[in-house]
């Protein structure tokens, strides 16, 4: 069993990663903290980052593709500046632009 993950060590994983790949997180704090919370809740049931905003097969295998950081993420901030879940955004993403649904990339 994977050991429990609390709010601040998936803020810490996120924060990694958007920095890693030259990424900000989203700046509205109740769309972030809810966006983490989802996350936290996902690992701590199914024991990895399933995507906060899609559904989970609870199959690690069949899931792979929407561990967050998902598949589709790269190509989702170069073209829409974000992220499916707006968690990530491009470094120089204007927050004054309002955040739309962008297309599920997934097959
Ligand atoms: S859409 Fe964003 S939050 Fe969801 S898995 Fe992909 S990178 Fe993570």
């Amino acid at each position: 069993m994977n050991k429990q993950k609390s709010y601040e060590d998936v803020k810490e994983y996120v924060t990694r990663i958007s920095i890693r790949n030259g990424w900000k997180l989203n700046s509205d704090k109740e769309q972030l903290d809810d966006l983490i919370t989802g996350l936290q809740a996902n690992f701590n049931r199914l024991g990895y980052y399933n995507c906060p905003c899609r559904d989970s097969q609870e199959d690690h295998q069949l899931d792979r593709d929407i561990i967050c950081p998902c598949r589709y993420a790269e190509q989702d901030i170069k073209d829409y500046g974000y992220c499916y879940c707006t968690l990530y955004q491009q470094l120089d993403f204007d927050i004054s632009r309002p955040l739309r649904m962008i297309p599920e990339r997934r097959p």
